[in-house]
C-alpha cells in the first residue's frame, strides 16, 4: 500500500520503518534532516516536502507533538492535498476537541479520519508492539486496522472521532494518579519498618494490587525489571506524563466531569517536572520527591 508518514521523531521513526519492513511503500516526511535520512536508510522514501508525502496516498499517517503541529499540517497538508477516500490517522497524542475538529476538516474534503493514539514508549513504536486506541466510522477502523496490526500489538474501536484521544487521557489520567498513590504507599511502608519486597508480596497479592506496582514497580529491586532499576532512565518521560495530564484537566472541564485525583496528579507532576527539572526522568521517578522530607 502507498502510505504518507509525516512526524519521525522518536515514536514516528520506528512507526514509518516497521511500515516499510511491512511491505508498504512509505513516503516520510519531517522538518529535521536528520529524521528523514534516517527514514530512508529504515527502507521508507523521503520526501522534499509535506505535500508528496499526502499526494496520490491511499492513506496518510501522522504523529506529531502537539494540537497545533496537527492542526496546521491538516490545514495546510493533509486536507489540501489529499485525494477524495484517502485514509487520514492521526496517531499523534492531542486534545479531544482539536482531534474531532481535524476529523470534521477531513471529512468535508471527503477523507476518511481516524484518531489512532498509542500507549507504548519508544521501545513499542520500534518493536511494532504499540497498543492503538481508535476513534472514528466503522468504515474508517476497518481499513485503518490492517496498517496499524504492522505497527502495533493490539487495536481497538473506541467509538467515533475523537474516542481514541479520549481513551488515552483517561487511561492515562488513571495511570498518573495509581503510580502516584503506588509511590507514597512504598514510602509510607518503608517509614513504618516495612520490608519493603515482603509488603511487595503481600500487596501485589492483596487488594492494592495494580499495574504500576506488578508491572512498573517505581522501587528498584522489587517487582518486575522496571524503569527503577535503571535509575529511572529511560520508560515514560515525567514531561509526556504531564502533558497527558493536562490534556486529560482540559478535557474534564470541557466534559464537565470532576476529577480531584487527576488534578492533584497534575500539580504534582508540574513539581516533579517541572519545578524540580525531572521532566526527563522516567515517571515513576516521582518516588524521590515523595520520599524527601
Ligand atoms: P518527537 O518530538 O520526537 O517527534 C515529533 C516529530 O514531528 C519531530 O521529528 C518533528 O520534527 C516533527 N514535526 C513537527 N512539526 C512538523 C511538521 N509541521 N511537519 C513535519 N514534521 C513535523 O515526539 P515523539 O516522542 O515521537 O511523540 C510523538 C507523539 O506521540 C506525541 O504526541 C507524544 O505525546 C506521543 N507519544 C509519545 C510517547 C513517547 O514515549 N515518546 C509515547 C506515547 C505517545
Amino acid at each position: 500500500m502507498k502510505i504518507g508518514f509525516i512526524g519521525l521523531g522518536n515514536m514516528g521513526g520506528g512507526m514509518a520503518a516497521n511500515l516499510a519492513k511491512a511491505g508498504h511503500e512509505v513516503h516520510a516526511f519531517d522538518l529535521s534532516g536528520e529524521a528523514l535520512a534516517r527514514a530512508g536508510e529504515a527502507g521508507c522514501h523521503p520526501a522534499s516536502e509535506a505535500a508528496a508525502a499526502v499526494n496520490d496516498m491511499e492513506a496518510v499517517v501522522t504523529m506529531l507533538p502537539a494540537g497545533e503541529h496537527v492542526r496546521k499540517v491538516y490545514e495546510y497538508e493533509v486536507v489540501i492535498n489529499g485525494d477524495p477516500g484517502t485514509l487520514v490517522i492521526d496517531c499523534s497524542t492531542i486534545d479531544v476537541d482539536s482531534a474531532r475538529d481535524v476529523a470534521t476538516m477531513a471529512e468535508a474534503k471527503g477523507l476518511v479520519p481516524v484518531d489512532a493514539p498509542v500507549s507504548g514508549g519508544i521501545a513499542a513504536a520500534n518493536g511494532g508492539t504499540l497498543t492503538f486506541m481508535v476513534g472514528g466510522s466503522e468504515e474508517g477502523f476497518k481499513r485503518a486496522e490492517p496498517i496499524l496490526s504492522d505497527m502495533g500489538k493490539a487495536v481497538i474501536h473506541a467509538g467515533a472521532n475523537g474516542a481514541g484521544q479520549a481513551a488515552k487521557i483517561c487511561n492515562n489520567m488513571l495511570l498518573g494518579a495509581s503510580m502516584i498513590a503506588t509511590c507514597e504507599t512504598f514510602k509510607m511502608a518503608e517509614k513504618l519498618g516495612l520490608d519493603l519486597q515482603n509488603f511487595y508480596d503481600i500487596s501485589s497479592k492483596a487488594s492494592g494490587q495494580n499495574w504500576s506496582m506488578t508491572s512498573y514497580c517505581p522501587v528498584p529491586g522489587v517487582g518486575p525489571q522496571s524503569p527503577a532499576d535503571n535509575s529511572y532512565e529511560g520508560g515514560f518521560a515525567a514531561a509526556l506524563m504531564l502533558k497527558d495530564l493536562r490534556l486529560a484537566m482540559a478535557a474534564a472541564e470541557s466534559a464537565g466531569a470532576e476529577v480531584p485525583m487527576g488534578a492533584k496528579a497534575q500539580a504534582l507532576y508540574e513539581q516533579y517536572a517541572e519545578a524540580e527539572g525531572q521532566g526527563g526522568m522516567d515517571f515513576s521517578g516521582i518516588i524521590n520527591m515523595l520520599g524527601k522530607n
